[in-house]
């Protein structure tokens, strides 16, 4: 059968295939721990639902803008403005279907082929498979584990040549758990700023998610002049308010740049789900939502503290301590090339690791090698202290078993 060639050039997204991989084990009967998927445990809170219910129940069930409706696309707005110190109108302002559309639909509107575009690694697995289905040409900028993952200007600067069409910022970030400092976001966005045919593309899902007296701020917000026109400024209400299977994402920048994702969108696939919509208004305009955000908040800053100490306890393994997000991406540079399992395999690096620890100890992780890391591997701590326990002692269990 001939498909696509484009298909030649992309893997398929290893989170989800993790995911999908230890659900089947569940099913068929086997107790599985998944530190798989970074998606929160939670339930979305109720008025949200509701929200959506009584819409549905109105039968709001019919297209709506392209864009998003008025009213949503005002409760953005009101956010941005409210809480990023970003003052976009609504019609900047675009929704689409989760964050990985806005991505994507912005790559596809921005993007020519053969523009490069620079990658700070660790890296979201989709990022460069997204930009090479928009012709792009992904650049890795590698980060050092000894300075918590990020990247500096000199390293940024060396980065650049007269093909950088577009820098991604992720902070805080997937799969390091890291945070820029707005200090330390200012001093990249200067090596940037006399480049002005340079895009920055601001990738701010897990802001909310901020760990301890960790700070980072929205791209665009650092020097409002400097980069409304050249931020690309994409969020989504998965992570926040724990909504990942309703996909709502949406993204804020240029008229023109706005106008663009519209017209592509226009013939793709149209408005986000109708009812929706209202759902949008309730999580971003009812203060009430703030206890909700705060209570997971809180959760996942104390998953995130202990798992990080586990973590860093297991032979070979060494964590860098999250400061932000959902995600814990130690180095299991110490436990590769060594026997593990009944077999006594070597893994040579964080794939054949993952099959090894998934299939005797039905523990899922996955593996770094799809974030520019093969000697690492992720944990979302998206889940309970019961099961963040239950996982790392089964891996425990597996890595003395195999060491002693
Ligand atoms: N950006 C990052 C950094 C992510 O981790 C993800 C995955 N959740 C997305 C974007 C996409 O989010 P969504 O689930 O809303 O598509
Ligand atoms: N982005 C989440 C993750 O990294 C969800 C899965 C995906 O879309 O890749 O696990």
């Amino acid at each position: 059968m001939q498909l696509a060639s484009r298909l030649d050039q992309i893997a398929e997204s290893i989170t989800l295939a993790v995911t999908a991989r230890a659900n089947a084990m569940k099913k068929q009967g086997v107790d599985v721990v998944s530190f798989g998927a970074g998606e929160p445990d939670f339930d979305t809170p109720a008025a949200i639902k509701e929200a959506a219910i009584t819409a549905l129940r109105a039968g709001r069930t019919k297209y709506e803008p392209t864009a998003g409706t008025p009213e949503a696309r005002k409760a953005i707005a009101d956010k941005l403005a409210r809480h990023n110190k970003l003052p976009y109108p609504p019609e900047q302002i675009i929704a689409s279907v989760g964050g990985k559309h806005s991505l994507y639909v912005a790559f596809m509107a921005v993007l020519n082929p053969g523009d490069e575009v620079l990658i700070p690694a660790p890296y979201w697995v989709s990022y460069p498979e997204m930009v090479k289905l928009a012709g792009g040409v992904p650049v890795i900028i590698q980060g050092d584990p000894a300075h918590e993952f990020k990247i500096t200007p000199a390293q940024l600067a060396a980065a650049i040549t007269p093909r950088t069409k577009m820098f991604i910022m992720n902070s805080p970030s997937n799969p390091g758990g890291h945070t820029y400092h707005p200090a330390e976001l200012a001093a990249l966005a200067e090596v940037i700023k006399p480049h002005g045919n340079i895009w920055v593309c601001s990738d701010e899902i897990y802001e909310r998610l901020l760990f301890g007296d960790q700070k980072t701020c929205s791209w665009a917000a650092l020097d409002w002049n400097t980069w409304k026109d050249r931020t690309i400024t994409c969020n989504c209400l998965s992570k926040t308010y724990a909504m990942t299977g309703w996909r709502i994402g949406y993204t804020a920048g240029a008229k023109p740049l706005i106008d663009a994702m519209n017209k592509l969108q226009s013939q793709m696939t149209s408005n986000i789900t109708s009812f929706c919509m209202p759902a949008i208004v309730e999580a971003l305009s009812n203060p009430a939502m703030e206890d909700e955000v705060a209570k997971m908040r809180q959760a996942f800053e104390k998953r995130g503290a202990h798992i990080w100490q586990r973590l860093n306890a297991l032979p070979g393994f060494k964590c860098v301590r999250p400061t932000g997000a959902f995600y814990a991406f130690p180095s299991i540079a110490g436990a590769l090339g060594k026997p593990l399992g009944k077999t006594a395999a070597k893994p040579k690096d964080a794939i054949e690791f993952c099959r090894i620890v998934l299939d005797e100890a039905h523990v899922a992780l996955v593996p770094g090698n799809d974030f520019g890391f093969p000697d690492h591997v992720r944990l979302s701590f998206a889940t309970s202290l019961e099961q963040i326990d239950k996982g790392v002692d089964r891996l425990e269990k597996l890595l003395t078993a195999s060491q002693s």
